[in-house]
């Protein structure tokens, strides 16, 4: 039998999930099948209900239901609570919800990949959204020693440092107080979304920094841009979708599949 799982979010029309689990499971001989599933901004829970009724067995959450599948979930993992979203939801055997979080490692995972310096590194983290706060855990277990926080909202990059204070040498503040250089600096705001760059000081980067920027795009983002001219080596996002969606599908399968071809794939087609 055929299993079903989907990815929810509003709007859902531009996700590559379905592309991505249906080569995984392509790849691993896997029966089943991925479908992108729009739920009313206000009805996420009665959709995954409707899905899980329907046989659904698991499903990604994306934006803006992550919060609501947190609360949905009967069971979460720890990082999950941690991160204080949920991104991958599974059926148990026993019925109950269970939600966990891929992005940070999804995010780690890919750093590893591009040979980004981890252990012992300085870390400037923009933004203190969704994705930052799922990111900060993994970090510190990658073994960085300090974590910058800058946001434009400066109390939220205070308020999201407190939250990890006590993990790490974790530290909140606004962009004109960002006081490099950094190792590795990981864009996690939505600016470049629009094509807007946070305002950031010149000397960013340490002598081998990293410029990671979540979004990924055909063209490198204007702070990749702003970075590469700037001497860093620069990464976009597509490798961190690619890896937490491979943890989601391990978490549902309990099978790895191998990331470097969608890798390649992917690429070509943006
Ligand atoms: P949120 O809406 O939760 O947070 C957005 C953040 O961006 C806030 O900190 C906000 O600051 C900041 N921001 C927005 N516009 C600007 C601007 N013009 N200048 C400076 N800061 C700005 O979004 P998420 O955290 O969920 O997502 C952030 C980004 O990460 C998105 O681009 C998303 O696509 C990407 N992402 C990529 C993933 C991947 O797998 N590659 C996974 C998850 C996310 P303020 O608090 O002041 O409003």
């Amino acid at each position: 039998m055929t299993d079903r799982y989907a990815v929810f979010g509003n709007p859902i029309g531009h996700s590559k999930s379905p592309r991505i689990h249906t080569a995984f499971a392509e790849q691993t001989g896997q029966n089943l099948c991925y479908d992108a599933i729009e739920a009313p901004v206000t009805g996420f829970a009665g959709a995954w209900e409707a899905f899980v009724d329907a046989g659904g067995r698991g499903g990604n959450v994306t934006v803006p239901f992550k919060q609501e599948a947190f609360a949905l979930a009967d069971v979460l993992s720890p990082r999950a609570q941690l991160a204080g979203a949920v991104n991958t939801l599974l059926v148990g055997e026993d019925g109950r919800l269970f939600g966990d979080t891929t992005d940070g490692v999804g995010l780690v995972r890919d750093l590893h990949a591009h040979a980004a310096p981890l252990a012992g590194a300085r870390v400037l983290l923009l933004g203190a959204g969704g994705a930052s706060r799922g990111v900060i855990e993994p970090l510190l277990e990658a073994g960085v020693a300090t974590l910058t926080v800058a946001n434009r909202t400066v109390s939220k990059a205070e308020a999201l440092a407190a939250l990890f204070a006590h993990r790490g040498d974790v530290t909140g503040c606004g962009f004109d107080r960002i006081e490099g250089p950094f190792d590795l600096v990981v864009n996690a705001t939505s600016a470049s979304l629009a094509g807007d760059l946070p305002p950031l000081p010149n000397h960013l980067f340490s002598a081998d920094g990293l410029a990671y920027d979540m979004m990924y795009a055909a063209e490198p983002t204007v702070f990749l841009r702003w970075s590469a001219e700037r001497g860093a080596r620069s990464v976009d996002g597509l490798g961190m979708l690619i890896e937490q969606a491979a943890e989601s599908f391990w978490l549902w399968r309990q099978v790895r599949p191998d990331t470097a071809p969608l890798r390649e794939l992917l690429r070509r087609e943006l």
